[in-house]
Formats: structure tokens, sequence, C-alpha cells
């Protein structure tokens, strides 16, 4: 694609793709290269009804939610095959949308697809419970069902994955849904809901509708909606939840971060540092599960900052296409002034910058969002730069004497998403993971999670979980059947002879 001939996205209604009904287009510049890629349909509130009437007529008429858990297995194994098959198409899309290295973006591709598998595997699996235990003439079902028409918000740092982590699951148990991409990068979901239609998915069950947050804001808002299933900000979750309230909708969400690396004293140092350098990089630092902050043991600290700067400054920051880039391009140019004013106002509160802090222009960087990654020591765990969602590949680092400090200063920010702990010692590392508030710890490890494990946030991350059971069961409605069998006994039970 080049500048002169754009995408498009338009919307997806019950089977139909309309490109552009003469509505506002939105210009995605890419990240890299500042130069526009595609363009979003803002769509209007009416075409966003359409598609919530299409989901709504699929799942109140339709065979969908009625289909067998095989049957929408076999189609959601179908899907992981085309996404496969696309995946350079999609890695792409992706990297080129989103900034993101290229070698990453095939990463999220691969994961979407297992995710497909992993809710295939559900679909079959969904069931309820059954109660025998209260006398002999009851019988109690707990029957699982669909939870009807799902809204699925999705943001910008990882689009076709984080759209895999709900819409599979959200087909698995039935439901029928409307996608809302982030206007920053829609083109891959753009791209998977053809592939929803080519692997089997009747019309109306999933459809799409482009634009920036009005969108969004519309689906919250709807009472045809059953559930909306968001990720982004903690910020734009709070508009979210309070919309919610107007209709007392069910939501889920996965909103934002501030993880911290724990590392102790007898951690395997070498390991630590390869995982710190990841955990801060990763998706140029724009991940929920970055892991911004370093915590260190004092006794080895000095030491292990410098092996760290010493990574992080020979990472090559290069254009998202280019296979040899390990840290790509920022978002946007409003987000890049955002990330640097922390790494520029951290002296002020007493700490220093490292290495990094430069942004990069010019020669192969051209007009991109490009920054040096950056590692600022002596953070005070009341500076913003500690307490703050940064979102860039900027690391604070932060020196405890005990386990007991360490886990104070993790725990002492807004957030709870995530963080890692490293240490050979398992007591340490047991202990220390109970005593995190966050809904997922990694220990001698980061960022490192399977299709089964559920993942969601303690705190002002978030409310719900994606991604494994509890994951699939934000898509279902719980539904009690007390059946009692012979004569009805008890209050009220007066014979027809009288008292
Ligand atoms: P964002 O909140 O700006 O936007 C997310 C989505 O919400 C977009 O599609 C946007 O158009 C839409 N939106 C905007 N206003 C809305 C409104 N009023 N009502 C409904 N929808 C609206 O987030 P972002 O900048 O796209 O993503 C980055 C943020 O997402 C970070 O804070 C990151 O930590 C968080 N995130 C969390 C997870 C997680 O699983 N916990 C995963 C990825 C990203």
């Amino acid at each position: 694609m080049t500048a002169a001939s754009p995408r498009i996205v338009g919307n997806f209604i019950d089977g139909d793709y309309v490109e552009s009904a003469g509505e506002e287009l939105i210009d995605r510049r890419a990240p890299g290269t500042d130069e526009v890629v595609s363009q979003v349909v803002a769509s209007s509130a009416e075409a966003i009804d359409r598609a919530i009437d299409a989901a709504r007529e699929a799942f109140d008429s339709g065979p969908w939610p009625h289909t067998s858990g095989m049957e929408r297995a076999i189609i959601l194994n179908r899907l992981a095959d085309l996404i496969d098959r696309d995946a350079a198409k999609l890695a792409r899309l992706d990297s080129e949308e989103g900034g993101k290295p290229i070698i990453l973006a095939e990463g999220d591709i691969a994961g979407a697809a297992s995710l497909c598998r992993y809710a295939a595997s559900l679909a079959i699996n969904m069931q309820g419970k059954t109660f025998t235990n209260n006398g002999p003439d009851f019988t109690g079902l707990v029957l699982r069902e669909p939870i009807g028409v799902v809204g699925l918000i999705i943001p910008w740092n990882f689009p076709a994955l984080i759209l895999c982590q709900k819409l599979p699951f959200a087909l698995a148990a039935g439901c029928t849904v409307v996608v809302k991409p982030s206007e920053f990068t829609s083109s891959s979901a753009w791209e998977i809901v053809r592939l929803v239609s080519e692997a089997g998915v009747p019309d109306g069950v999933v459809n799409l509708v482009s634009g920036a947050g009005q969108a969004g804001q519309a689906l919250t808002e709807s009472k045809k909606v059953d559930l909306v299933s968001f990720t982004g900000s903690t910020a734009t979750g709070k508009k979210v939840l309070a919309a919610a309230a107007g209709n007392m909708k069910k939501i889920s969400l996965e909103l934002g971060g501030k993880a911290a690396n724990l590392v102790f004293a007898d951690a395997d140092l070498e390991d630590a540092a390869a995982g710190v350098i990841f955990g801060m990089n990763f998706n140029n630092g724009e991940c929920c599960v970055s892991q911004p902050r370093l915590l260190v043991e004092r006794s080895v600290a000095d030491e292990f900052v410098a092996e760290v700067a010493r990574r992080a400054a020979i990472l090559k920051v290069g254009q998202p296409l280019d296979r040899s880039t390990d840290v790509g391009a920022l978002i946007h140019a409003g987000h890049l002034d955002k990330v640097t004013s922390y790494v520029q106002n951290a002296p002020s509160h007493g700490a220093k910058v490292v290495t990094g802090g430069t942004r990069l222009s010019g020669g192969v960087f051209g007009n991109g969002q490009f920054l040096q990654p950056t590692v600022i020591d002596n953070v005070s765990d009341t500076a913003p730069a500690f307490q703050e969602e940064i979102f860039g590949p900027v690391l604070t680092v932060t020196r405890f004497a005990d386990a007991a400090e360490a886990v104070r200063l993790a725990n002492s920010v807004d957030y709870g998403l995530s963080n890692s702990v490293w240490s050979k010692n398992m007591d340490t590392v047991l202990t220390t993971a109970k005593a995190l508030r966050s809904g997922t710890v990694y220990a001698n490890t980061t960022i490192d999670a399977p299709p089964q494990m559920p993942f969601g946030g303690y705190k002002a991350s978030g409310i719900g979980r994606e991604m494994g059971e509890a994951g699939f069961e934000e898509f279902t409605e719980l539904k009690s059947v007390n059946i009692r069998t012979g004569k009805r006994a008890g209050t009220f039970a007066i014979p027809s002879s009288g008292r």
C-alpha cells in the first residue's frame, strides 16, 4: 500500500461489507513513516444500530446459539486454519498500522490462531451442573447458556490478538457479536471478520462497526447488547462502566497495568536481565503486561542495573516492517510526547536517566515516532513515572532491602494486572506471588501465558477475566432449573379435601 491508495475499513453488517456510505473517513498514519495507510469509516449511529439489530436477530431467531458445541468447534478450528493461512498479511497490517516489530506481529497472529483452537475445545465442553443432594425428590439443573449479543471493544496494541482473546470465546459460547476495533488499527479485524464468514459462521452472527470512541460508546449504551467486553485504558473503562450502569449491562473490563519485575539477589541474574529487557521493550513497551518497573535487591542493584542499561542501549530501534527491529514505532505523535514527558520530568523527582531518552528521527526513522529504550534509575515510589502507566520502552529502577519492601513497592500503585518475580528460592517465589495484588504473577519468566490461564486485573486493572475457562464463562449466563418429582409438600400444599 502507498499513501496514494490507503485501505478503507468500513462496516460488516449481516454478511454485507459496506466500505463507505459517505461517512467521514479517519486517516490512519503508519507510526513508522507517518504516511496514510488506511482510512476508517466513522460509522453513523444508524449503521451501528443496524449492526446491533443484525446481531440481536441472529441471537434471538437464528441458528447459531442452538448449534452443537462440536459444530461450533469445527468452525472455530477452521477459523484458526484460515488465520494461519493469511498470517503474513494479518501480521503486516498490525505491524504497519500499530508500529510493532513484524516478528512480534507474526507471534500475535500465531497466538490468535491458538486462541481459536483453545476456544473450540471449550465449545465442546460447555457444561452446567446437576444437584441431586437436596432430598430424593429434588433435581437441580444449572444450565449454562450463551449470554446473548456481545459488543467487543478492542485497543490498538494487539489488534488481532486481543480480538481473538474475545471473539472465538464468544462464538464458542453461542453468542452473537458486534466488534469495534481501535480506530488506529482496524484493518486486521476487518480481515478477520471476512475469515469468520469463510469459516462458515452464518451472516449476522459477527458484525463489525468501525470508528472512534463514539462507536464504542453506542455499543455500551445500547439496551439491545447484553454484554460489553472492553479492553483499553482505565480512563475509558470508567466511561464504559458508567454507560453500562444506565442499562445494567454486564461488562468485562481489561484495563491498564503498571507491572514490576521483582529481582532478588538469589535469582539467575543473567536470565533476569534478559527478562527485564524483554518485559520493558516487548511490543515497544506498549503492552498492558509490560514490566516498566524494576525493583531490585540493593545488594546486587548497581551491577544489575548496569547490565540492564548495557543491554537496553544495544537494542535495535527501527522500522516496524524490518525483520531485524527489536523496538518499533510508538502508536502516534501525541503518545510519543506523553512518553517522553515522563523521561524529561524524571530528574525533577530526583531520578537519573542512565541510558536512552532520545527521540530518533531522520534517516531510517524518517518522520516516524521512535524513542530509544530508556532506563531511569533512583525513581522514588511517589514519582509519576513510578505510579502512572507510561506505555513506552521506559524502565524505572527502585531498590529494595527485603521481600516485604519489594512487595510493598510493587503493590503501591493503583493497577494490579501482572508482576514478575525472579528468585531461585521457591519459598521466596511462592510467598511473594501470594502477597502480590495482581491477576497474574510470572515467576522466573515474564509475559508468558498459554490460553488456558485466566487473565485479568485486580484493582484498577479491570473487572472479570479473559482466556481460560473463567474467560469463557464471562460470555455465558447460568440458569437454575429447580425440579421436584412426585407430589409437592410443604407450606401452602393444601390437599383438595381442605385443611
Ligand atoms: P482506549 O481506552 O483509548 O481505547 C480502547 C478502545 O475503546 C478503542 O477501540 C476506542 O475507540 C474505544 N473507546 C474510546 N472511547 C470509548 C467510549 N467512551 N466508550 C467505549 N469505547 C470507547 O485504549 P487504547 O489506547 O486503545 O489502548 C491502550 C490501553 O489499553 C492501555 O491502557 C493498556 O494498558 C490497555 N490494555 C489493557 C489490556 C488488558 O488485557 N488488561 C490489554 C491491552 C491494552
